[in-house]
């Protein structure tokens, strides 16, 4: 039984066969996926990702500002947000949110702003955060622990890929840290090697969907499905059989979000 922590199976990549990529991942033994709704505040894509939390058992979603699109929170991305997680009980958590300097589709003052802003929203809403960072480790860590001390849901550092540094001080914050199928890529030496120093009841798993599609399936659309092979990778990595590399990120994933073991 594996958890996929971090999916975009909302969008539109998905709208030809949605339902059989659902049925795939559940024959591959894929039991629960958090579902991560991103996007334009007004463009809907809160709201289809939380109705499709809603119309499936084994899916949850999470809700925020990606930073991509900090520079569109307003009040009314706030209140849409704040209605939806009040509303559906499928909302598990708060994000994605960070900083992503590699991209900068954002000015930097923004992000980091409305970084701040959700973390507070979401420690006010008692949710884990979901945690987006590109080559912003340092901002990303300052920020965390100044607006997150004391706060007892943390979250998760999703698809990592920073330094074994930055993971420890996110674990002693007590984060969780996810790998997604970067880390099977054959140039990923240095990220095997911080997941290997890192203790496994504080990962998780995730495909990050449609993206990072793992080897051997690489250049293919990514799926949940697919989270089996970064497990594997894992399994490899800590040299464990893949049956516990499944047990732990599955309990590591209820732990941090609250929710029962499928
Ligand atoms: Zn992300
Ligand atoms: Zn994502």
């Amino acid at each position: 039984m594996f958890i996929d922590s971090h999916c975009h199976i909302d969008g539109p990549e998905y709208d030809a066969d949605r339902e059989e990529v659902i049925a795939r991942a559940r024959d591959a033994g894929v039991s629960m996926m958090l579902n991560v709704g991103t996007g334009d505040p007004r463009s809907g894509s809160f709201e289809r990702a939380v109705e499709l939390a809603e119309r499936h058992s084994e899916i949850y979603a999470a809700v925020g500002v990606h930073p991509h699109d900090a520079k569109l929170f307003d009040g009314a991305a706030e209140q849409r947000l704040l209605d939806l997680v009040r509303q559906s009980k499928r909302v598990i958590a708060w994000g994605e949110i960070g900083l992503d300097y590699h991209y900068d589709h954002s000015p930097r003052d923004t992000q980091r702003e409305v970084f701040r802003q959700q973390l507070r929203l979401a420690r006010e809403q008692n949710l884990p955060v979901v945690i987006h960072s590109r080559n912003a480790d340092e901002d990303t860590i300052t920020i965390m622990s100044e607006e997150l001390t004391g706060h007892q849901r943390a979250g998760v550092l999703h698809c990592f890929g920073g330094s074994l540094a930055m993971a420890e001080r996110a674990i002693d914050l007590g984060f969780f840290i996810s790998f997604a199928g970067n880390l099977t890529f054959k140039k990923a030496e240095d990220l095997r090697e911080v997941a290997r120093r890192l203790p496994l009841g504080r990962l998780l798993i995730e495909t990050d969907c449609p993206y990072l599609t793992p080897v051997p399936f690489r250049g293919k659309r990514n799926e949940p499905a697919r989270v089996v092979e970064t497990a594997r990778c894992l399994a490899g990595i800590h040299d464990r059989e893949l049956e516990e590399i499944a047990r732990t990120t599955t309990e590591n994933f209820c732990t941090l979000f609250g929710v029962p073991l499928g």
